[in-house]
């Protein structure tokens, strides 16, 4: 069902997307999100919404996730709901109850956007600290093994689900300084290679990572604090890759390693 208002932002970026998808491309489709209140994660709640998804908001900011869930609902009719988390503080049966929260309302998973991450310290390895590595990593790589594990009986239940890992260029090529953040991204990366095989078969769970490339959140200031985030995409110029990954246009697509900056469209 069409979205009642759109935001300026989005109707601007919409008329140079790649793709242009109809206007109830996800009708019916419930998707969660990680890292939901804020950034791309923001970003991809609101259009997915407007697209006609229901959204499971995941974050560890209660009062972003209610910004973001006050904007669905009026923007929207569909039936978003709030999954305050925090990643790193979470364990597995956590995961478990929010899976079955799921689909006791709403009958089985279309979507799961792992988003949430952290950048941590841009320093060598030689002196990267020792006790923020193993957080980093519990956001980045257990979290969204846990959540996924968890989820899978649930995405397994929908006809044509979709599994996206965020990765980054760093994450496919190391790069000097960019330490726990960069050895995250090749986890992400293993990981969905290994669930995409493993899936393929069956055909109902699609598997794939996405690198945004440089996009103007604070994610991105806090990585390069001289740029002008003027110069900087915003969110919504993605949007058209992130959208066909979740509709039913990509079907049949698993294993691969999307990159939104040279995305051809579909
Ligand atoms: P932001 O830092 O702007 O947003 C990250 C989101 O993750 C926030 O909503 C944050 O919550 C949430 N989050 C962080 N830690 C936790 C946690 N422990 N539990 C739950 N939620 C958590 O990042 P971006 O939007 O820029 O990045 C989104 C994704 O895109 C990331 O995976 C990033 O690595 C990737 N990416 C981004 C690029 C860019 O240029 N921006 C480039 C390449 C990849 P809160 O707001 O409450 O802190």
């Amino acid at each position: 069902m069409p979205a009642k208002t759109d935001y300026p932002e989005l109707d601007n970026a919409r008329r140079h997307w790649r793709y242009q998808p109809p206007a109830d491309l996800l009708s019916g489709r419930t998707i969660l999100i990680t890292g939901a209140g804020d950034g791309i994660g923001r970003t991809a709640a609101r259009t997915f919404a407007r697209y006609g998804a229901n959204i499971v908001l995941l974050g560890r900011t209660q009062d972003k996730l209610e910004a973001v869930f006050d904007d669905i609902r009026t923007a929207t009719d569909t039936d978003p709901a709030i999954a305050p988390i925090d990643l790193e503080q979470t364990p597995y049966e956590g995961h478990v109850e929010l899976a079955g929260m799921i689909e006791s309302h709403y009958g089985r998973l279309d979507g799961l956007l792992h988003n949430a991450g952290l950048l941590g310290p841009r320093t060598p390895i030689e002196h990267y600290d020792t006790a923020l590595w193993p957080r980093l990593m519990q956001v980045n790589v257990n979290a969204a093994f846990y959540l996924t594990r968890a989820l899978l009986p649930a995405l397994q239940t929908a006809d044509d689900a979709s599994v996206v890992f965020t990765s980054s260029s760093v994450g496919r090529k190391g790069r000097a300084y960019w330490g726990g953040y960069a050895v995250s991204k090749f986890a992400i990366e293993g990981l969905s290679q290994v669930l995409a095989d493993e899936l393929e078969s069956a055909g109902r769970v699609r598997v794939n990572t996405l690198n945004p490339g440089a996009t103007r959140t604070q994610m991105r200031a806090m990585a390069y604090p001289g740029e002008d985030p003027a110069t900087v995409a915003a969110p919504e110029q993605h949007m058209d890759l992130y959208l066909y990954l979740f509709g039913p246009a990509a079907r049949g697509q698993t294993g691969q390693a999307f990159d939104a900056r040279d995305w051809p469209g579909a």
